[in-house]
């Protein structure tokens, strides 16, 4: 059965997609298999993948819309070594679409139901927002993610999540929890960032996760290539934080197994 996460902070530009990505390509290199399901309409985490949106037929809004099955729309990034449920422009009417129906926030959750046995994990890149597609995201997950830029206003930020949070874990899903917090685009020599990194581990503890993802352009190099930086470059130090990273999650998840 696979173990569901979700990459969320409703703060844009913090590096949900760049670890959704890379996790996902990490976790594969590391042997597992892996679905990258991409809940924002920019559609950026499935064309960092390999797999362009303006061509695909199915996506995870015919998901949601209960139109298709993950098992249909699904592709295989052969380059990434996972499996991509996509998503482009057309989920932005999700949203609205979903308003009238009943359950909607479970959608997603029953949908990944059917194919949780093909993987060890299934990964959701969450848009910047706490909207119906996050709710959805969140309902679904065993875990979440939660990459964050060292720097002053992410903490503010990061009590809106926290609530957010612990409302879905008290009302309509008992296995959610954040799995962690991770230091991303991280520079030891900007004082700030050290500050806040300590601010963090006082105020979190072991929430934090160990790897620390430096600030690396290779990673932001990586998705005009349609590659995430793992596989776009193995040798780039945020490659190889990335990788590291897989392995803290693959040994993190036995203990909430
Ligand atoms: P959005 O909220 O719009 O979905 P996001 O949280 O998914 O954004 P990303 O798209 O992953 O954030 O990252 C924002 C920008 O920062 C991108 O240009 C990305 O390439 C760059 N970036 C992410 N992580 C790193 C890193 N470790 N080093 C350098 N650049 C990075
Ligand atoms: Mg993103």
């Amino acid at each position: 059965m696979a173990k569901i996460f979700c990459v969320a902070n409703q703060k844009g530009g913090v590096g949900k997609t760049t670890t959704t990505v890379n996790l996902a390509a990490g976790l594969a290199k590391v042997g597992q298999r892996v679905l990258m399901v991409d809940l924002d309409p920019q559609g950026n985490a499935t064309m960092g993948s390999g797999v362009d949106k303006r061509k695909l037929e199915l996506t995870v809004y015919d998901v949601l819309l209960e139109s298709a099955s993950v098992a249909e729309a699904r592709v295989t990034s052969a380059k990434c070594g996972y499996d991509v449920l996509g998503a482009n422009r057309e989920l932005a009417g999700a949203e609205v679409e979903l308003v009238d129906v009943e359950r909607r926030e479970l959608r997603l959750k029953l949908a990944l139901a059917a194919v949780a046995d093909d993987y060890h994990f299934i990964l959701i890149d969450c848009p910047p927002s706490l909207s119906m597609l996050t709710l959805n995201g969140l309902c679904s997950a065993h875990g979440v993610i939660v990459p964050m830029q060292c720097e002053y206003f992410a903490l503010e930020g990061l009590t809106d999540l926290v609530n957010t949070i612990k409302q879905v874990h008290a009302n309509m899903n008992k296995d959610l929890q954040i799995i962690g917090l991770l230091r991303v685009m991280f520079d030891p020599r900007i004082t700030l960032q050290q500050q806040v990194s300590d601010q963090l581990k006082a105020h979190f503890g072991d929430k934090v996760f160990n790897t620390v993802i430096p600030r690396n352009v290779r990673l932001a190099e990586a998705p005009s290539y349609g590659l995430p930086g793992v596989v776009f470059d193995p040798a780039a130090r945020g490659s190889q934080g990335y990788v590291e990273f897989a392995h803290e999650m693959v040994e993190r998840i036995k203990k909430i197994q």
